[in-house]
């Protein structure tokens, strides 16, 4: 019999499907592998908290279902909700995706993030990833759940491409947050100021506009006893519309003491005092999200995604690639119309990505293809070669062309020197032989020159 893991108050649920077992804190020698689910059920929510964080963390329980019986700070982002009625229904749905989730991907989820996030989604349906609303921090929102797994700061780019190449996809849109533009703090206040001379020392007040002649003061300097006086023509106004009117204009600086309508908003960031203007705030948007149908093949197939393409668009195959350039070189003789491949190599990305933050090493694939995005033109086609080589075809290069292309490679190869990529680029021209040329001979022996750089 399998059973299931009570933690803290006891808790009589499917005994007669389920041994349960209880225990008043977390003991992970209580944990086997014939535990079906952990439920916890302590009225302490600091200690319910700590449990799922520890759960959630540790490489051999955090794809595991954890039920939550109580609400706490970070059950939504980290726990299974609470007990099912169809409990055992879900258990056998879970130990059915756990059968059918690809060895690969459950044997690199022990300790690579993307890996780790497709198979805890897949293996039970109603979960998701969760953003919940942490005041201390700049952002307002984290995801307490990839934070546990990745302490590099930025997971909501992270997740936002993840899903743009489906392997997840946003359900709800939970909050949009303006941020500061120069420290991205989502602690700011909006404050009305003066538009002349931006000060805050501002008021509201009622004036009066004397129609007899034109004199426009505060209501105060009109009041005589109890009535209306203009002090300027001395006038007894009685009729509003006929005698005098109130004008817009009704906030007063006493600063510059100018009489105004629409106050100036400034937006002064809490945290780095910066003050933006009210156009010129950045936008996050916060999501929950869950599996997207890249990673439903991923969590089935094992086949990973390669970060280099989803970055730098659509990538074609190798054999679309080779009919490509087979193509555009019978389109015109060579001696009149010089084609060329860039294959480029991002020599330590295997490297890189066992060492360091999978969402940091994206970030600077991310800001490295986007520099290259720059230079291309949108004609420019791709393929894959290798994990870590992209070969590009340049059609239609003079001399100046390629001149002008190696200079700008070179230039982002310096650029780069916050970015640990090493970037190594051939440049070759389609050779001028007179005969047919083996393109996939050709790659082949680009491909191997690059290798041994
Ligand atoms: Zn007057
Ligand atoms: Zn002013
Ligand atoms: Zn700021």
């Amino acid at each position: 019999m399998k059973h299931l893991l009570v933690i803290g108050d006891p808790l009589q649920a499917h005994s007669d499907v389920f041994e349960v077992i209880q225990c008043s804190f977390l003991d992970r020698s209580q944990i086997t592998d014939n535990t079906a689910a952990i439920v916890l059920n302590s009225r302490d929510v600091e200690l319910v908290d700590e449990s799922l964080k520890s759960l959630r963390q540790h490489p051999e329980t955090a794809l595991m279902l954890v039920y939550n019986q109580r609400p706490t700070r970070l059950g939504e982002a980290l726990g299974d909700g609470k007990l099912p009625d169809d409990l055992p229904d879900e258990i056998a749905q879970y130990e059915r995706h756990l059968q059918w989730l690809h060895a690969d991907v459950l044997e690199k989820s022990r300790y690579q993030l993307e890996n780790r996030m497709i198979a805890y989604l897949w293996l039970n349906r109603h979960r998701r990833i969760r953003p919940i609303r942490v005041l201390a921090t700049r952002g307002m929102y984290q995801y307490p759940l990839i934070d546990l797994w990745d302490d590099y700061p930025a997971k909501e780019f992270w997740l936002a491409s993840a899903s743009r190449t489906e392997l997840i996809k946003t359900e709800k849109l939970i909050d949009r947050v303006r941020a500061c533009q120069r420290c991205n703090s989502g602690m700011l206040n909006y404050i009305d100021t003066c538009p002349s001379c931006h000060s805050i020392d501002i008021q509201t007040e009622a004036a009066i506009h004397c129609f007899t002649c034109g004199h426009i003061a505060t209501q105060g300097a009109f009041m005589r006893q109890d009535n209306l006086v203009c002090p300027n023509c001395l006038t007894t106004l009685r009729h509003i519309g006929t005698d005098y009117d109130r004008p817009l204009e009704d906030q007063r600086c006493n600063t510059c003491n100018t009489l105004f309508t629409d106050a100036y908003v400034k937006v002064h960031c809490l945290y780095c005092n910066f003050e933006n203007d009210i156009e010129s705030l950045k936008t996050h948007r916060y999501y929950s999200y869950c599996l997207g149908n890249l990673g439903i093949t991923q969590a089935k197939t094992g086949s990973d995604r390669h970060m280099l393409p989803a970055v730098m668009g659509d990538a074609l195959s190798r054999e679309h690639f080779v009919w490509m350039a087979r193509w555009v070189d019978n389109l015109t003789p060579r001696h009149q119309k010089r084609h060329m491949v860039m294959a480029l190599h991002l020599k330590n990305l295997d490297d890189l990505s066992l060492k360091r933050s999978e969402i940091e090493l994206l970030n600077h694939v991310e800001e490295f293809g986007r520099r290259l995005r720059g230079e291309l033109r949108k004609t420019d086609v791709f393929c894959r070669y290798s994990t870590s080589v992209l070969f590009f075809l340049l059609t239609d290069a003079d001399d100046k062309a390629i001149d002008n292309i190696k200079a700008r490679m070179e230039s982002i190869g310096k650029e780069q020197i916050d970015n640990p990529l090493e970037i190594h680029v051939l440049l070759k021209v389609f050779p001028d032989t007179g005969t047919v040329l083996d393109f996939n001979a050709w790659f082949r022996h680009i491909f191997e020159e690059l290798m041994d750089d």
